[in-house]
């Protein structure tokens, strides 16, 4: 599809009820209202509700809709909706269209089968939906969605906007703590801002579809290294392939009209890979926008007859796909606070956010790991193609520079400050000075933070929730300590003490923490060895890192800042740890099955017909070494794949004796995932030798070149 005569300005945010679409449709006291709770995060007042949800409901019905939905997140990966139609009877056999503010406003979808992790007991079917006025409705397939906050009876949240939201309430608050100091008195809300990158591969839909792995586990449980992999990294911004490219053509089409500024796509480093970057928004935006964009990618690619992947490691020896979360603050009158500006003034406000957090990350890396632990993610993170499980940040050689020349006392030449905090003016400081380094799970990129750990598949929300909070806690902290110092002499804000103060704090805070600060190849073997010594946690894998969660400081800085309370640390813990499981058990029973149904008989074929081969030379006399010794090795890889296939299913039929979620996991993760790799190694020797015909599932290589 040509895009040539479409006009993306009218096109865009075509099915999103948007606040142009409010202003026309409400009335004008109604709009400033609703306008008013979107800015505050506040609850709606009800009095709007009915006025709302009717010109929802009529602009909705002009453009088709015939049912509404509250959409949200439960605490699997995915989306949830449950659909009403719109009709109610009027009493003489005929229907109407209706739609109240009560409907608007809160939903009671049964709970009981969403994940609570033992919050709520099953006969407690009870849960409520409500409406997010901050993120807008819009209409898919003929349906009204409205994004919603899902929590329990009891009011603990079973989703993840709900303490997103939460998260960025408490930022804002300790952020405009600061700004009121350095006198900012306009700001009446800081928000985090999100710009998610979403990477992804294309498949052809035929090869998929042999492949039970990638249908049950979205992954490639087997398959030797192809003849052509990534090594020519001929792909990375390659020419696009016109397939590919009339599928971007037609996903940007469909992400404009919902609202979601797509704005670059590219291929990526490895054959079929792509990303797609959108605008950035407020992160609870970009959170709902990104859960429904890969949802269109993988709609829109089975339009095109292929099959969009976005687990983190749908190839082995391929490179993985990720989701770089660029995080940034941003005042409501558009100040973006990690900029470090013009002015010395603003860099001095900027280096004490950013200060803030540097402080952050090195004081809670365990939470920021766990916040992409998922068993998919394991495959990537320290496989030399993203960041390692290490945390830690990259500033670039320009900014390392005033590090280092506030902490140890000397001068970074400045411009005539008419502020005058000794060295912590920044010289003149360009976007582009941060050169790139793509190793660095951490990275500042000129006026933001680029979080590149975070999987995929992943819903952004749950690094999000804990960087703001993170952050918050830093702020608090710095606020808490210069109130202080500023209201000594009993004025309300003492500039020369205020100025001091801060100058100790940003030189204490980067002495402090600059064992966080990396600059070098953070790919490198000896930056293992480099991190030990430093004392930064390496958290391996997923059961290392989850458990952290429930660590004294984690119930502390949450239940401080209301993110969540300790019943709902302990229920996200017992939920990841099961998820964690529970997809390496599904990986597991693929590999039995493909095993014992797809490979083990390809295998039997292949020696039957060496066999035959041998034995119809010998009839005439011919040397059959050759297939003989081929058989013979043949064979035994075949009793090894059996017996690590019977291995493989005692392990998962073995867990009667397994307590608890945590020895569970850590079980899967020891024991069951072990086997599958050893499995694996067996299985792919074997399709390097076994012919080609014989070989039951696609390879690798017709996979990752299938899309033509
Ligand atoms: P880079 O050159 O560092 O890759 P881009 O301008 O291409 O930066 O942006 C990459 C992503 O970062 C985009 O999704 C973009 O919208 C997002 N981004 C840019 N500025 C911000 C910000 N202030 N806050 C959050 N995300 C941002
Ligand atoms: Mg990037």
């Amino acid at each position: 599809m040509l895009n040539e005569n479409i006009d993306v300005s009218r096109l865009f945010g075509e099915d999103v009820f948007d606040e142009s679409t409010m202003r026309q449709r409400l009335p004008k006291e109604v709009f400033r209202k609703l306008k008013a709770t979107m800015n505050s995060n506040k609850e709606l007042d009800s009095s709007i509700a009915e006025s709302v949800a009717a010109a929802m409901k009529d602009w909705a019905v002009e453009k088709g809709a015939t049912h509404y939905t509250h959409w949200f997140q439960p605490m699997t990966n995915i989306t949830a909706e449950k659909h009403d139609s719109f009709i109610a009877p009027t009493g003489d056999g005929t229907v109407i269209m209706e739609f109240s503010g009560k409907e608007l406003v809160k939903g009671e979808p049964d709970a009981s089968s969403f994940p609570s992790g033992g919050i709520r007991a099953t006969f407690e079917a009870r849960g409520y939906t409500a409406w997010d006025p901050t993120s807008c409705a819009f209409i898919k397939d003929g349906t009204l969605y409205i994004p919603t906050a899902f929590c329990s009876y009891t009011g603990e949240a079973l989703d993840k906007k709900t303490p997103l939201l939460r998260s960025m309430d408490a930022l804002s608050e300790q952020a405009l703590r600061i700004l009121r100091l350095f006198g900012n008195t306009t700001a009446k809300r800081v928000v985090s801002t999100v710009g998610a990158e979403q990477e992804y591969f294309l498949i052809d839909k035929s090869v998929y579809e042999k492949r039970k792995d990638l249908v049950y586990t979205g992954r490639t449980l087997f398959g030797a290294p192809p003849l052509k992999g990534q090594e020519m990294d001929d792909h990375y911004f390659g020419a696009i392939n016109s397939r590919v490219h009339s599928y971007m053509r037609d996903l940007d089409n469909a992400l404009w009209k919902l609202g979601v500024m797509s704005k670059t796509e590219h291929n990526e480093v490895a054959p079929a890979q792509h990303e797609m970057a959108p605008i950035f928004s407020s992160a609870n935006a970009a959170a709902d926008q990104n859960q429904l964009t890969m949802e269109v990618m993988q709609k829109t690619a089975l339009r095109h007859g292929m099959v969009c992947l976005l687990h983190e490691k749908p190839f082995d020896g391929v490179n993985g796909s990720g989701k770089h979360d660029n995080w940034a603050l941003s005042t409501d009158d558009g100040q973006n606070l990690l900029n470090p500006g013009k002015s010395p003034m603003e860099n001095v406000q900027f280096l004490t956010f950013l200060a803030a957090v540097v402080k952050s990350v090195d004081e809670y890396p365990e939470l920021l790991r766990l916040s992409v632990a998922t068993a998919g993610n394991d495959h990537r993170l320290g496989g030399n193609e993203a960041p390692p499980a290490i945390i830690s940040v990259f500033l670039g050689e320009e900014l390392d520079a005033v590090v280092d020349a506030l902490i140890s006392g000397g001068t970074v030449p400045k411009k005539n400050s008419e502020f005058d905090l000794g060295v912590l003016a920044l010289p003149r400081f360009k976007k582009d000075s941060t050169d790139r380094n793509r190793t660095s799970p951490f990275a500042f990129t000129g006026n933001k933070f680029e979080f590149r750990s975070v999987g995929s598949s992943q819903n952004v929300a749950t690094a999000n929730i804990i960087l703001n909070t993170i952050v918050a806690e830093s702020l608090k902290q710095f606020a808490d300590e210069l109130e202080f110092a500023c209201a000594a002499d009993g004025e309300a804000v003492n500039r020369a003490a205020f100025e001091k103060a801060l100058h100790d704090l940003i030189v204490c805070t980067f002495k402090e923490h600059k064992r966080i600060i990396f600059n070098g190849n953070a790919y490198d073997e000896a930056w293992l060895e480099e991190a030990e010594r430093r004392g930064l946690p390496n958290l391996v894998s997923s059961v290392d890192a989850i458990p952290h969660f429930e660590d004294e400081k984690s119930i502390k800085v949450f239940t401080e800042h209301k993110v969540f309370s300790e019943r709902e640390i302990h229920a996200r813990t017992e939920i990841l740890l099961e998820n964690y499981y529970k997809t390496i058990n599904i990986e597991a029973h693929t590999a039995v099955d493909m095993v014992k149904h797809q490979y083990a008989p390809a295998v039997m074929a292949y020696v039957k017909f060496l066999c035959d081969a041998a034995l119809s030379k010998k009839t005439v006399a011919v040397d059959a070494s050759a297939e003989i010794e081929a058989a013979q090795n043949v064979t035994r890889l075949e009793n090894t794949m059996i017996s690590e296939c019977t291995e493989l299913e005692r392990l998962l039929s073995d867990t009667g004796a397994l307590s608890d979620t945590h020895e569970t996991a850590v079980y899967f993760h020891n024991k069951v995932l072990a086997k599958m790799n050893d499995l694996r190694a067996v299985v792919d020797e074997l399709e390097s030798i076994v012919g080609g015909e014989f070989w039951p599932v696609p390879t690798y290589g017709d996979i990752l070149f299938s899309v033509k």
